[in-house]
């Protein structure tokens, strides 16, 4: 099966839409994390809470890697609609299939190759 510029519309806005939901997530994610509170820093009494604090820091920062990447993932998708070079494997060349693509819009390799891959 061929990829239609139709297909092509679909994923191209479907990756919009993604991507605004992530740019939206990362932007919460950011307000709930309590070291960008400037109050913080002044706020001596609350010591014992610490530690909690870290380690949702810490999460929320592992979270906001994850979806920075998923965000990159987004945005190369959409660049190489642009380019014209969509669902075509980065490593042999070949057209992902379709099946494939609407499953994972962000697939860079074929079946074979990202299973090639994840085993090294
Ligand atoms: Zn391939």
């Amino acid at each position: 099966m061929k990829i239609t510029l139709d297909f092509l519309k679909k994923i191209n806005l479907s990756l919009l839409k993604e991507k605004r939901k992530v740019d939206t997530t990362i932007t919460s994610l950011k307000s709930q994390d309590p070291f960008s509170d400037p109050d913080r820093l002044n706020d001596n009494a609350a010591s014992d809470t610490d530690a909690k604090e870290e380690i949702s820091h810490e999460r929320m920062q592992a979270l906001e890697k994850e979806l920075r990447l998923h965000m990159s993932e987004i945005e190369e998708a959409l660049l190489r609609i642009k380019k014209g070079i969509y669902g075509k494997c980065l490593s042999c060349g070949k057209m992902i299939s379709i099946e494939r693509l609407t499953v994972k819009p962000t697939a860079l390799y074929c079946v074979d190759c990202e299973r090639k891959r994840e085993k090294k």
